[in-house]
């Protein structure tokens, strides 16, 4: 039998890499990673949790606001956005230290380095090659931009992270995840910010009322939302930069970041050498146990292109890990994902929106509440919270759970679980209610929404 350095290399160590291989470790194997950046991957060093940080950080305003009518005094200290960038970087080192040590701790062999595939059991990373019986492609993703004139003169979210300063003014491109999380970032931390959206609304694919009602919310934060409106240029200005839209509209702002999707990373990785499938998106194809079309080279996460979240990628780094190593053959579902969007007021969704419900139920039953929060009947805030429940008609299963709101994240996590129970409408109705809290209201709504005529 041929004699592999290792058992395993894996190509990239953000989450899911980092999973698969310090499992696979634990369990035995001979395991090598490659990371030509920095171990953490996208979640780590530049996604969720820096972005978690700086959400942090933009909610203080509302705290400063809210706070005179519980009676505190209404000076709004300085802030300094070089500390904030500085102790958030500091935190990513920590965790960064953390990951690597992770890695040790488990047995696995890190290479500093851009990994590139030779052959189906080879990588090249610098001028050294490694061989393994199995290869696991989990590089990820990249911010993608549109094909337009000036585009280079866009920051992305990697950039946003690491701004010098803040700008005054700031055209975000896009309405998706990025687009509505670094929209509130810096509306909070006192930018004027202006997003550009192509369609009628924020967040395809969320159920619609959640979309508009949180469109709603930013707009009375003073973000503006340029619906129906493609951007044809930018160009550098006195004042900064101009996007030009599709009917020939100027706007201006101090700084332009694109937030338009993310495409897989696997250029210059020598897939398409050694003969593995690519879709027209250049991502990874793999089947339900994550391998490819060779045998011998798998793929998770983002660079698959299906689900690109870091909870996701984590769950198949780990069925590969129990399937391939521990004899434990597992397959990751991918129903009923629970997902935020750390928006202010952030989203937590789980199972189908009304929409998905509609078309795939005869009969589906709505449940929705909206209403202002208890916090703000003392602050004065004029923000609204939503809850709506997508139920099947027919059976009574809770299909779907959304809500717009203070703490929607951790409520949604928690129903999350009774939607994979398979919950009906009923249990949710004989579950009591813990009062007063916000979360309550999901046992509580008992009149339906009238059917759509
Ligand atoms: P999304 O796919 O969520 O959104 C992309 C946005 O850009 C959409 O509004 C899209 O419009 C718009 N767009 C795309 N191309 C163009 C173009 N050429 N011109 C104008 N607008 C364009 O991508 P994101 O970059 O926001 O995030 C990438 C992924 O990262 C997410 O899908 C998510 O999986 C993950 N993520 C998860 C987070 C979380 O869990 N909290 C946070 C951040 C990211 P349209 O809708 O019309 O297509």
């Amino acid at each position: 039998m041929t004699q592999f350095d290792f058992d395993l290399f894996t190509i990239g160590a953000g989450s899911g890499g980092v999973a698969a291989s310090r499992r696979a470790a634990g369990f035995g194997a001979r395991v090598g990673i490659c990371e030509g950046s920095r171990v953490g991957g996208t979640c780590v060093i530049r996604g969720c949790v820096p972005k978690k940080l700086l959400v942090y950080a933009s909610q203080f305003r509302d705290a400063f606001a809210d706070a005179p009518g519980y009676g505190w005094g209404a000076s709004v200290p300085a802030f300094d956005w070089a500390t904030l960038i500085a102790n958030k970087d500091k935190e990513i080192d920590r965790l960064n230290g953390i990951y690597i040590g992770m890695l040790e701790r488990a047995g696995v062999t890190l290479f500093n380095g851009h990994g590139r595939l030779i052959d189906r059991h080879t990588v090249e990373i610098g001028d050294r090659r490694v061989t393994a019986a199995k290869i696991l492609i989990a590089t990820g993703g990249w911010p993608s931009l549109p094909a337009i004139p000036g585009i280079e003169h866009a920051i992305t979210s990697n950039e946003a992270l690491h701004l010098g300063r803040l700008p005054h003014s700031l055209i975000i491109i896009g309405g998706g995840y990025i687009a509505v999380e670094f929209a509130g970032i810096f509306a909070g931390l006192g930018v004027d910010v202006t997003l550009m959206i192509r369609g009628e609304e924020l967040l395809n694919g969320f159920d619609d009322d959640i979309r508009v009602a949180l469109a709603q919310e930013m707009r009375k934060r003073g973000v503006t939302i340029l619906a129906r409106t493609k951007p044809v240029k930018v160009e550098e200005s006195a004042s900064g930069f101009t996007v030009t839209d599709h009917l020939g509209r100027e706007h201006s702002a101090g700084l332009v970041m694109a937030a338009t999707g993310r495409h897989p990373n696997t250029r210059n990785l020598g897939l398409e050498e050694v003969g593995v499938a690519l879709d027209s998106k250049g991502a990874v194809i793999v089947d339900d146990g994550l391998r490819t079309n060779v045998e011998t080279i798998y793929a998770l996460g983002d660079v698959t292109d299906r689900v690109a979240l870091t909870p996701v990628a984590i769950a198949e780094g780990r069925a590969f890990a129990e399937t391939h190593y521990n004899n434990n053959p597992m397959r990751v579902s991918y129903d009923n994902i629970p997902t935020a969007v750390f928006s202010q007021p952030p989203l937590g969704t789980v199972g189908l929106t009304e929409a998905e419900a509609r078309a795939k139920y005869p009969k589906v039953d709505i449940y929705r509440t909206g209403f202002r929060p208890m916090k703000h009947t003392l602050s004065g805030r004029d923000e609204r919270v939503l809850m709506k429940l997508v139920v099947d008609g027919d059976s009574q299963k809770v299909l779907g759970c959304h809500m717009m709101g203070m703490d929607a994240p951790e409520i949604i996590q928690a129903l999350g679980i009774a939607i994979t129970c398979g919950a009906t409408k009923a249990d949710f109705d004989r579950t009591i209610a813990l009062h007063p809290s916000t979360a309550e209201e999901f046992v509580l709504m008992r009149d339906k929404v009238p059917d759509p005529a």
